[in-house]
């Protein structure tokens, strides 16, 4: 590779303790670009692994001059692997895959030519999965299906990280929290052009999966965050970034202040309980309309932290600091399950103490609101919420070279 050109192909790959893995698939990723014969890096980006995974990269790359590898000081995650995956990879294409071997290098090409039919993200759809199938196969298909129906995005595997990427493109979509399971939805904010191919899929030979059922539950509350967000920030008709030509890659994240007209919205239903009530059980009217009077305030705090955090500036009020350090932490998670089993445990209450359960009941209710309204403000603020720490960055020698010739 000319030392002061930027590689042509970035290969991105998170691994978390795949010590085993880590060299027949960088041999494998290697063997495949070579082949492709256009200039690539390697960038491995270890998730703060308990295991040998590090050492072993560092061997690899005392003798592989393509291969960088970015170490984080703790799990953070496979979507903020990926997200630091993104942000330093140099490559004009990028490619993510698992670490695990049971995604397959020899899929790149194919991957590639697609993309050059002018799209902006090709994903891969493990047609033939060779995982469990009740938990593993059977949630899958369920949750692609609700995926699709709710996003309006119609891929097959959202799961696969096997995809193909147009840096400038992927480098622009927000990604936090555990969103890389919503990357095609989440290009369509910026306009990506999406296709799907069939990929190759292996069983897990070495190591273990690192997910259980538990994520039945995450991916519920991740699609109805994102279904909200994409209802307050989408403009969907002006968002292919090939109308724009003067301004194509521009940041399209507009707040459309919905939040407000949402919040209001929400809080409707507990004024009309609260009224209905009035005469008969004054404990659920109050109740009610407590709750509907927090939820405009809950928009009128949300609207107020997005105008502040939509501007450029580095002091940000103290409120607006708060949600913004909440939202790194996954609002809809912490408040989601608090929220639906104070509302369940109020619904039951009901019925043998009316003076308790309306009131448990609406208070759920609003706990997991204000989950989903910290998620819309997490994702108006995606670019400052970096919830990753690198540790080491061993750049490939090839970029070191290219720094060195710069200086
Ligand atoms: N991974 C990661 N951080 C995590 C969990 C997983 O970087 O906290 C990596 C993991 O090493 C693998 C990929 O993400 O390369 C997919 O994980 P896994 O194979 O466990 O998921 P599955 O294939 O079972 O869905
Ligand atoms: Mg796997």
């Amino acid at each position: 590779m000319n030392a002061t050109q930027k590689p042509y192909l970035s290969i991105i790959v998170p691994v978390y303790n795949e010590e085993e893995n880590v060299r027949p698939l960088y041999e494998k990723i290697r063997s495949v670009c070579e082949s492709i014969g256009k200039s690539y890096e390697v960038l491995f980006v270890d998730d703060g692994s308990q295991d040998k995974t590090f050492d072993v990269l560092s061997e690899i790359r005392e003798y592989s001059p393509n291969l960088s590898v970015i170490r984080f000081q703790e799990n953070e995650g496979q979507t903020s692997a990926m997200a630091a995956g993104f942000e330093y990879a140099q490559g004009e294409f990028i490619i993510s895959m698992d670490g695990d071997l049971q995604n397959d290098p020899a899929d790149i090409p194919q991957l590639l030519e697609k993309l050059d039919e002018d799209y902006d993200l090709v994903c891969g759809w493990r047609k033939e999965r060779q995982d469990k199938f009740f938990t593993r196969r059977l949630p899958s298909v369920v949750a692609n299906w609700i995926i699709s129906k709710v996003t309006g995005v119609d891929i097959h595997d959202n799961g696969c990280s096997l995809k193909a990427y147009r840096a400038e493109v992927i480098k622009q979509v927000p990604l936090y929290g555990e969103m890389h399971r919503f990357i095609p939805a989440m290009s369509t904010v910026v306009g990506a052009r999406i296709a799907e191919i069939v990929v190759k899929h292996h069983p897990r030979r070495f190591g273990t999966s690192k997910y259980g059922l538990g994520r039945i539950w995450r991916v519920f509350l991740d699609i109805l965050a994102f279904k909200l967000i994409l209802s307050v920030f989408a403009q969907k008709s002006n968002h292919n970034r090939h109308q724009s030509t003067e301004q194509p890659f521009r940041q399209q994240i507009i707040p459309k202040y919905n939040v407000y007209r949402i919040a209001a919205y929400l809080s409707l239903p507990f004024f009309i309980i609260g009224c209905v009530f009035i005469n008969a059980a004054i404990i659920v009217a109050i109740s009610s309309i407590i709750l509907g009077i927090l939820l405009i305030g809950i928009s009128f705090i949300t609207v107020w932290s997005l105008s502040i955090a939509q501007r450029d500036v580095a002091e940000l009020s103290p409120l607006s600091s708060f949600f913004i350090y909440r939202c790194a932490r996954r609002p809809i998670r912490s408040f989601g399950p608090i929220g639906v089993f104070v509302s369940i445990l109020g619904a039951v209450l009901m019925v043998g103490f009316p003076h308790i359960g309306p009131i448990l009941m609406n208070t759920g209710i609003l706990i997991f609101c204000s989950g989903l309204f910290g998620e819309t403000i997490a994702y108006a603020n995606a670019k400052r919420v970096v919830d990753y720490r690198i540790e080491i960055f061993l750049e490939s020698k090839n970029n070191g070279n290219r720094l060195e010739n710069v200086i």
